[in-house]
This record gives structure tokens, C-alpha cells and sequence, in this order.
């Protein structure tokens, strides 16, 4: 039994009729409706040590600055950063997963990314919410540090909403979306590695955008 399967004992008979609550809906971004950036920009370049993302380093203070030490030291800039962006899509399927779970429920993205990353691509999603972090870029394009507006900003957020009454079911992919699924009503690990699962097994686990859409619909329905 998952920590959303749905309680069907209100269908019984002379049980009063259940009020749904009000749903928000909260997705990670990159390894779940697009490429990881980080992934993309190393392989453009052909630097290494910028493969390692969230999925590797669960210290996401560590990991930031030693991505801006690896940019200062190969000299390279926001525009260096933006053209790769530029050229990325939403992974396949994406966009229709995500058109069609707003027909569905209130969606918001919440990412570790920054507001400079994310506007190219959420031009492509037809521009949902998202609530990230932000770079700081210096008049010269070097990024010289990163502004997160929040500590654990997924899981506060996810706490913020529940307050307001809304019901939360959260998809995400690495160790930085652990607290935001622990947090939310139900949670779903999607395109997860191997060792995320291992560790995570209270998360359900899924590959493809029509079983996430399924079990989030189903979520949403288990007040
Ligand atoms: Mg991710």
C-alpha cells in the first residue's frame, strides 16, 4: 500500500458525500519535464566535473560552487551557458504530460534552477508557474555567485500550500525532491536513478508520463 492509494470506503453505501479538497500539483523541473542543464552545458563543452548534479552531490551548496569555480576557471559566461539553453527542448512527451495535468489540477514548478535558466524553457511548457533560485551575474556576464530565495525551498513551499488547504501531490527525480515528496500528500519519484530509489523506497517510482499522469490523477482523488 502506497501512502496515496485511494480509500474507496466513502463509495459505500449511507456514507455522506466527501467535498474534494482543492489540489496543487508541484513537479520538479530538470530529469522530469526537461534535460539537466548542468548535463547539457558539460557535454557542449566537454568538461567532466560539470556532469555532477543533485542526482550525485547531495550537498547542493557544494555543488553550485564548484560549478561557478569550474566556469571562473575555463573563463566562461552566462551567454557561454545561454546558447546551450537555447538549444534544448522539453524532453519527449513533456509538454502534452503537462497540458494535460492543468486541465487537471493547479501545477507549480519548483526547481533548483535560476530564473535565467528556466525562462527559455518554460517558453516551451507554454509558461507555468515555477519558483526557483536566481544567479548573480556581474556586468561582464561572469556568474559570480547564486541567490537561493529560499533554504529547502520545495519542502516550505510544499508546507505553504498545505496551510492554505490545498491538497499537494509532488513528482520529482534526485535527492534535492526528497523533502518536498515527503512533505507533500503524496509523493511520486519520476526517471529516478537507481541509487534515489534504493534509497527512497516509500516513494513510488515511475518511467513514463502516462503512468505519472494516472497516478497523480488517482492521488489528487484520495482526500
Ligand atoms: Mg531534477
Amino acid at each position: 500500500m502506497w501512502c496515496c492509494d485511494v480509500n474507496n470506503t466513502a463509495e459505500m453505501a449511507n456514507e455522506p458525500v466527501q467535498i474534494p479538497q482543492q489540489t496543487i500539483v508541484t513537479l520538479d523541473l530538470e530529469g522530469v519535464l526537461v534535460p539537466e542543464i548542468w548535463i547539457a552545458f558539460a557535454e557542449r563543452t566537454g568538461i567532466d566535473a560539470l556532469r555532477r548534479t543533485t542526482r550525485d552531490e547531495p550537498d547542493y551548496d557544494v555543488l553550485m560552487r564548484g560549478r561557478l569555480e569550474i566556469l571562473r576557471k575555463h573563463d566562461l559566461k552566462m551567454a557561454d551557458i545561454a546558447a546551450v539553453i537555447d538549444t534544448l527542448e522539453p524532453l519527449a512527451g513533456a509538454k502534452a504530460f503537462l497540458d494535460e495535468l492543468r486541465l487537471r489540477s493547479q501545477v507549480i514548478i519548483l526547481s533548483d534552477t535560476f530564473e535565467q535558466f528556466a525562462q527559455p524553457l518554460m517558453r516551451q511548457l507554454a509558461f507555468p508557474t515555477i519558483m526557483c533560485h536566481r544567479l548573480i551575474v556581474d556586468a561582464n556576464g561572469v556568474l559570480v555567485d547564486y541567490q537561493l530565495r529560499q533554504p529547502d525551498q520545495k519542502r516550505r513551499a510544499v508546507e505553504a500550500f498545505r496551510s492554505l488547504n490545498y491538497r499537494v501531490v509532488a513528482a520529482g527525480d534526485s535527492y534535492n525532491d526528497t523533502a518536498m515528496l515527503s512533505a507533500a500528500h503524496c509523493g511520486f519519484l519520476f526517471h529516478a536513478p537507481d541509487n534515489v530509489r534504493a534509497e527512497y523506497p516509500q516513494f513510488r517510482a515511475l518511467d513514463d508520463f502516462d503512468a505519472l499522469l494516472q497516478s497523480i490523477t488517482t492521488a489528487l482523488a484520495a482526500a
